[in-house]
């Protein structure tokens, strides 16, 4: 895959503009004058852009993305012989050794795998890979394909040995698929780095997987801080348009949503949430389901889960983890009809900012 580094194109403007950070812009063009605080590069497959403000230094940023690319090249299923590749690859076959970080998220993921019922599944590799859905082989898959594939995802046949590192994928033809996780756990990565330089404020935007890391500084010293400004995307309008937006303080926000990617054929939009029971994209009357958590893993994982369980089991399941007190999790479901629905936590960080939305209760 290639690796660009994007410094201040007007894409990368756009994209930290899309990417739902609010600052005028104005500033964001002065900055590229300047020493620009923000650095971004296409690596997980997406546009990805930090931004330290005043206290980024090459260095940093250097470790930060080094660990992007490092993840990346574990993690990615479009790259060959990362981890999961080549865990794919020995499926049916024995067990492969893997960095703990694939570890880490596989068990994460099994996690929701479990309490989605599978809905949620990182095996859902041969449907993602039939579909193809943001590739330029997309196509809408013959209906026996759909079977086949489906007969092949299960995530009980992958089995974790932490102690000797490995992972098997027990049955031929199984793949594993991190697209709605990986990003999540890059994100908290991101987090560790910039928590151990001791840097107060950030702002990490992994391909629209937000982490709004601390507290936003004033700008006048003595003032107290500010709440980060989270645009959630309209889902109809063009990148950068927003229904409303998120007022919070060292937290992820991730949108899983059926306007990101998607395949249009036969008048039909396909998109690439894919429903591990009939093995085509859900359809249930959302446009996305947006979560806000302490942790990107969870936001990211659980936005998806979430997106495929639908509203009702949805938020059922985003209620039954507010058991921990001073955790936060909450979230967005924005609906077909332009109705919006928050969980109970959601509702003071929320401003609507379109008209052609309305909160109902
Ligand atoms: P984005 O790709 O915009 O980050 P998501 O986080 O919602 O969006 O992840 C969608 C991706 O997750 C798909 O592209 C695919 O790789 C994977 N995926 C699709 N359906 C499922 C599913 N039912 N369970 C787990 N992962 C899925
Ligand atoms: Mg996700």
């Amino acid at each position: 895959m290639k690796k660009h580094r994007l410094l201040c194109t007007p894409r990368i403007l756009h994209r930290i503009w899309g990417g739902m950070v609010f600052l005028p812009l104005g500033v964001l063009l002065a900055g590229c004058m300047a020493p620009t605080p923000a650095q971004a590069e296409f690596v997980l497959g997406t546009v990805c852009s930090i931004n330290l403000y005043k206290q980024g230094s090459p260095a940093i940023y250097s470790e930060i993305f080094s660990r992007l690319r490092e993840i990346e090249a574990a993690m990615s299923t479009n790259l060959t012989d990362t981890d999961i590749d080549t865990i794919n690859k020995n499926a049916g076959i024995g067990p492969v050794p893997v960095h703990e970080a694939v570890i880490d998220v596989l068990e994460r993921a099994i996690q929701y795998a479990e309490l989605s019922g599978g809905a949620f599944d990182p095996t859902v590799g041969p449907l993602v890979r039939l579909w193809g859905i943001g590739t330029d082989h997309a196509t809408v898959p013959e209906e026996a394909d759909i079977l086949a594939a489906l007969s092949r995802i299960n995530w009980r046949d992958m089995v974790i040995d932490r102690n000797a590192g490995t992972v098997l994928l027990r049955k031929p033809g199984m793949a594993l698929d991190l697209g709605a996780i990986a990003k999540g756990y890059a994100a908290d990565e991101v987090v560790r780095i910039i928590k151990q330089a001791k840097i107060p404020g950030a702002i990490i935007d992994l391909g629209g997987n937000v982490f709004a890391y601390g507290e936003k500084a004033s700008g006048k010293p003595g003032s107290p801080t500010e709440s980060w400004r989270i645009g959630i995307q309209n889902p109809v309008e063009e990148r950068g348009t927003y229904i409303g937006i998120l007022s919070v303080r060292n937290k992820s926000i991730v949108t899983s949503g059926v306007y990101e990617r998607y395949l249009e054929a036969d008048g039909m939009r396909y998109h690439h949430i894919l429903s591990t029971e009939n093995g085509y994209p859900i359809d249930n009357g959302l446009f996305s389901v947006t979560i806000v958590a302490d942790h990107s893993i969870d936001a990211d994982a659980l936005s998806t889960t979430v997106f495929t369980l639908g509203y009702e089991k949805g938020r059922a399941l985003i209620e039954s983890l507010h058991t921990t007190a001073g955790n936060t999790i909450e979230a967005i479901f924005v609906f077909h009809d332009r109705s919006i629905r928050l969980t109970e936590g959601a509702l003071p960080m929320f401003t609507l900012s379109s008209s052609a939305y309305q909160i109902a209760r």
